[in-house]
């Protein structure tokens, strides 16, 4: 039963509830092979050929735990701060479908191998901690592919090739109270995960998809209202469009008097809207129980300790140590941490060119510039940050202006070659040799006798129009400082302005 044309509520009514959302992530663990078995996990094969009779459920076939996979689940639970189990426990979760040959997940239930964490997200300046319940490891299913529109040429087919990829299902409380909250808590989860190389989290290949669970209460209400599930929301904006309905649609249902009822919604993205898919199951139709071909897991101290310490630094961190050990702005600070592969870049070109406030203006502005209008990611950047932070120096212990510096590193980007072979080849190279300034000095000065008396009768800020006159005859290549100074002594004083 599919329930279109629901009245949707009004501003005034929607300001009077308050949102209540909590998400269950499914996030791919990027192994190379299964979790229950040796077949590889990689997206695009030809359908039913990266099977074998473990990740098919055929009788008699044993899984097998891989250590690979559990060391991702282990990394992911410790980069969203959670208390990793010492020992856990696989469970089986019965249902049919046609991609689930087995006739069950092998997931985890009352004992998930790590719990009790949070995700900090701030949204419009606020802060606000975001529970996580628990992470817990399961097996994903195949995929159903519906084709065909007449009923006389439509045809399902089923992909085995996802049974047993490896996933953690991450839970959070129900701690967010906005759409907007609800895409932050998705963004840092995401962002957090790529960092610690937990998963790709490639979205367009569903490995991170959403479901989200959602309920209205009045505002100063204790208890949580009736909850929806709206499940498979597989973009960011989606997730917030989707939100967004179903609270309004949600209150459109109190204020109208009705009530809303527990169930299974899917989005709609063509349409703006939700629509029912079932009614909620509980756990009980599930019946889980006990994994009998697996025994527990367990985590030891010594293994612990290792994962712990192949961990790198988690993005939070690296913030707070970018803005005090290089002094960045907060905002520099999040746009150089949003992926590991940014964060590391910027620290070579900081460490290299030893200016890290300079190194943060180049990676951020003419580097993101070039890559963005050239579609490329930072990794793949023509100009490697080695070169870049040699560029860097040149410019901060003054060898070249940062006006020169820019007609450099394009070529550099075009090239891939150093700054200096580009100056070389190009003849690009700054003029400090005072006997060539010298003469261009004495041509400014000849040149624009105006000013040059303006400047002698006391009006100092002539010395900028001079001083660009001498940039520009060098084309740039001339040390800013060194022409300002030379002038100045040259114009017979010695004021600084
Ligand atoms: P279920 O047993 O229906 O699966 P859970 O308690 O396991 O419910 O919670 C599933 C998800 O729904 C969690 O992310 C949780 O935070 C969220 N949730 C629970 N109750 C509510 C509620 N009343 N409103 C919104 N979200 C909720
Ligand atoms: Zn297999
Ligand atoms: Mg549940």
């Amino acid at each position: 039963m599919s329930s279109s044309a629901i009245d949707v509520a009004t501003p005034e009514a929607i300001a009077r509830y308050e949102p209540v959302i909590g998400l269950e992530v499914h996030v791919q663990l990027a192994t190379a092979t299964k979790i229950f078995c040796g077949c590889p996990t990689g997206f695009g094969a030809p359908p039913n050929t990266n099977v074998c009779p473990v990740c098919l459920g055929l009788p008699g076939a044993l899984p097998v735990l891989s250590r690979e996979a559990v060391e991702l689940a282990i990394k992911g639970g410790l980069a969203l701060n959670c208390h990793i189990r010492p020992k856990s426990r696989f469970a089986r979760k019965n249902y049919f479908y046609p991609d689930l040959p087995k006739g069950y997940q092998i997931s985890q239930y009352d004992e998930p191998v790590a719990e009790h964490g949070y995700v900090d997200i701030v949204v419009d300046g606020v802060a606000r901690r975001i529970g996580v319940t628990r992470v817990h490891m399961e097996d994903d299913a195949g995929k159903s592919i519906h084709d065909g529109f007449k009923d006389s040429d439509r045809y399902s087919y089923v992909d085995l090739n996802r049974c047993g990829t490896p996933l953690i299902e991450i839970v959070s409380d129900p701690d967010m109270r906005s759409s907007g909250e609800a895409y932050a808590y998705l963004t840092e989860l995401k962002q957090v995960l790529q960092f610690v190389e937990v998963s790709t989290c490639d979205m367009e290949k569903g490995h991170l998809r959403c479901d989200a669970n959602v309920s209205v209460r009045l505002h100063g209400a204790e208890k949580f209202g009736t909850k929806a599930e709206v499940k498979n929301l597989n973009s960011f904006r989606f997730l917030k469009q989707a939100l967004d309905y179903e609270i309004s649609r949600q209150v459109a249902l109190l204020e109208g008097g009705g009530r809303v009822v527990q169930e299974t919604r899917l989005y709609n993205p063509d349409l703006g809207e939700t629509f029912t898919m079932r009614s909620k199951e509980d756990a009980h139709d599930y019946r889980y129980f006990p994994e009998p071909d697996l025994v527990p897991l367990r985590v030891g101290e010594k293994w612990l300790a290792q994962v712990r310490a192949a961990m790198p630094e988690l993005p939070a961190r690296k913030r707070t140590r970018f803005i005090e050990e290089y002094g960045l702005r907060a905002y520099d600070a999040e746009v150089l941490t949003a992926t590991r592969p940014a964060s590391e870049y910027y620290e070579t070109v900081a460490r290299v060119s030893g200016d890290p406030k300079t190194a943060a203006n180049w990676v951020m502005g003419d580097l993101m510039a070039l890559l963005k209008a050239e579609g490329k990611e930072i990794a793949a950047s023509p100009v490697n940050p080695e070169n870049l932070g040699e560029l860097v120096k040149l410019i901060a212990k003054d060898e070249i202006s940062g006006k020169l510096a820019k007609e450099i590193f394009p070529k550099m980007f075009s090239s891939g070659e150093s700054a200096g072979v580009v100056m070389e080849r190009e003849g690009l190279k700054q003029i400090s040799d005072t006997d060539e300034l010298d003469r261009v000095i004495a041509e400014v000065i000849a040149n624009n006798p105006k000013q040059v008396e303006q400047y002698r009768g006391g009006k100092a800020t002539v010395i900028n129009f001079l001083v660009g006159q001498a940039m520009r005859a060098t084309r740039g290549q001339a040390n800013v400082m060194v022409v300002t100074e030379l002038l100045k002594r040259n114009l017979g004083t010695g004021e600084i302005c």
